[in-house]
């Protein structure tokens, strides 16, 4: 189950903390949402209106830290 302070979003997987930064709720583009839809006006490169995650975070960057130790069961046979 996540947990949220602040901007943080906090979750634990197996033996690790991730650390995600989420949207920023004060963000003048997204207004907390965190996605942003870009039209064709706004990049003429573009044939339909698409979404994309604001300026504001990066939805795929992340901060690990492990946690525990590894604790090794199988040994070197002599
Ligand atoms: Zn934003």
């Amino acid at each position: 189950m996540p947990l949220t302070i602040g901007r943080w979003r906090i979750d634990r997987y197996e033996k690790t903390l991730y650390l995600q930064r989420q949207p920023d709720p004060k963000c003048s583009k997204c207004r907390g949402h965190g996605s942003v839809e870009v039209t064709p006006a706004d990049h003429d490169r573009l044939i339909e209106a698409v979404i994309e995650p604001c300026d504001c975070w990066d939805p795929f960057a992340n901060i690990r830290i492990p946690i525990g130790r590894t604790v090794i069961t199988e040994r070197y046979p002599f």
